[in-house]
């Protein structure tokens, strides 16, 4: 009687909830907004009420489109926004403060006192993270002491605090549940990552007593029950929306990378079992094995791919539709301009927050067209940069790289990207890699599928394999490289 797997997709500006069959395949999709909220330059903050109600109104929009009695549901597997931190009150459920999301930056002066103590290399060490208001446990942090009785809440045990998927948890089961998976604790800047256990050290420093913590699962796991009209609904896998995108595009295994190409691309590489620093600053995070056990996986971030395209569509207007650039690119022959479009500084690996984006190799023949395609380059550019330092501080070789995101259905950027990698790029026919995440891992503990169906489930659309001559490619990215070295501490 039980034929469905439900994924909540609780994402930085929406909730989706998608109705999947026990075969893996996507039946409907229901998505809604949720409101912003700036208060304050650099502020970044969410209703945490808003969220649940958002996730509890699109999953019951799922079950009424789709006719579905809910006890049809085997289980619901949850992936999320990462970072975002919650807090709320023990007893009555009700959030002590509004969400902190990931991007809000109000925490940035105490990272930086962190820095001076010289505290962040033991936070290196031992999250993979570097010390940056990005992560949970300086927001936590931020909560307990500025807003009006927290602390002597959070000392006497009547404050919680957990990240988006702690939330809906909580409130799913009534309260019953305070746990988390390890890929979300793996982004709070308090989870030892070597240990897989809360740090003392690190909680110690920050001032937050462990009481208020999620108890940390495995992310293929017993999550507690959702208690909806009277049913219990398994709630059995959990990750965060990277973690979980790299899980559902399979990447089960050591060298084994997914990039997601959306407003900047997400690289994720799976790196064994082996904790591995970065040198190149790069992330170290904890991902799933093929039975849902914590792995290592390095993480990279491109701030500005997608965006480039929408630079051309909505800044210079030369693009009517992002889709467009597919064609325009493969009408150009000769490829004289290089764009390095380092709008906000530039990542991985060069890090220098002094660059700015630049055209190179203007000449009277100059064309829009001839802008357009070296945009387009400069993502598949970028993305090799990433993943050469990731290769080499893995010490691993990618042999295909997996993509997903918006620009990753540009099949001249996919091409030029397998070229510039000298590596297959592989795209998959179901473009939802984040919630089939969710729903392999929460489908894995209940035992309807395993890695092996998985894999074989999985249908790929295209595979691009690099059709350029080695010294071709490496002319092109050599001189990527220059132009990238003249953008530099521009301003
Ligand atoms: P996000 O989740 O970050 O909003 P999406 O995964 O929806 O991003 O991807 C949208 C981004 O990809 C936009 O920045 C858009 O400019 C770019 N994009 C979408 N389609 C294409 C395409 N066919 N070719 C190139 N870029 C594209």
């Amino acid at each position: 009687m039980k034929k469905y797997i439900v994924a909540f997709d609780a994402g930085t500006t929406s909730c989706r909830a998608l109705l999947v069959d026990s075969e893996a395949q996507v039946l409907d999709i229901q998505q809604k907004e949720f409101t912003q909220h700036y208060p304050q330059a650099a502020w970044v903050e969410h209703d945490a009420v808003e969220i649940w109600n958002t996730q509890y109104s699109v999953f019951e929009d799922l079950l009424s489109k789709n006719n579905i009695d809910p006890a049809e549901i085997f289980c619901i597997g949850i992936t999320n926004q990462r970072e975002t931190t919650v807090v709320w009150d023990r007893k009555t459920g009700e959030p002590v403060y509004n969400a902190i999301v990931w991007q809000d930056r109000r925490t940035s002066a105490y990272c930086d006192e962190i820095k001076e103590a010289g505290f962040d290399s033991y936070i290196h060490e031992n999250t993979g993270l570097i010390t940056d208001a990005y992560f949970s446990g300086t927001k936590l942090r931020w909560i307990l002491n500025n807003v009006e009785g927290a602390r002597a809440k959070a000392e006497d045990g009547d404050i919680l605090f957990g990240t988006v998927d702690s939330w809906l948890i909580y409130k799913m089961t009534n309260g019953r549940s305070h746990v988390t998976d390890f890929t979300n604790a793996s982004r709070t800047l308090m989870y030892n990552i070597r240990t897989q256990q809360w740090d003392k050290k690190i909680l110690d420093f920050l001032d937050i007593p462990k009481t208020i913590l999620p108890l940390v699962k495995n992310s293929s796991d017993d999550f507690g029950t959702f208690e909806y009209k009277g049913l219990n609904i398994p709630i059995t896998g959990v990750a965060g929306d990277q973690q979980a995108a790299l899980f559902g595009q399979a990447c089960f295994t050591k060298g084994m990378a997914k990039n997601t190409y959306g407003t900047g691309c997400f690289l994720l590489m799976h790196i064994g079992d082996s904790f591995v620093q970065s040198q190149n600053g790069l992330l170290t995070t904890l991902c799933c094995n093929a039975d849902g056990t914590a792995a290592y996986a390095l993480e990279g971030s491109v701030f500005i791919a997608g965006a480039a395209i929408q630079w051309l569509r909505d800044g210079l207007k030369i693009l009517p539709k992002a889709s467009d650039s597919e064609a325009i690119a493969q009408e150009v022959e000769e490829d004289e301009l290089v764009v390095v479009p380092a709008f906000v500084g530039l990542g991985a690996p060069y890090w220098d927050s002094k660059a700015r984006g630049a055209i190179f190799g203007l000449t009277r023949d100059s064309s829009e067209k001839q802008l357009i395609k070296a945009t387009l380059d400069s993502l598949a550019y970028q993305t090799r940069d990433v993943l050469d330092v990731m290769e080499k501080d893995a010490q691993t070789q990618m042999d295909i790289l997996k993509v997903d995101g918006g620009a990753a259905a540009n099949n001249y950027l996919m091409q030029f990207q397998s070229d510039i990698l000298q590596a297959k790029v592989e795209r998959p026919a179901n473009i939802e890699s984040t919630a089939m995440g969710a729903v392999y891992l929460a489908g894995m503990q209940l035992n309807l599928w395993t890695a092996e169906k998985i894999l074989e489930n999985r249908r790929i659309e295209k595979t691009f394999t690099p059709l350029m001559t080695e010294d071709a490619k490496e002319e092109k990215y050599r001189r990527w490289q220059k132009a990238v070295a003249r953008t530099k501490d521009w301003i």
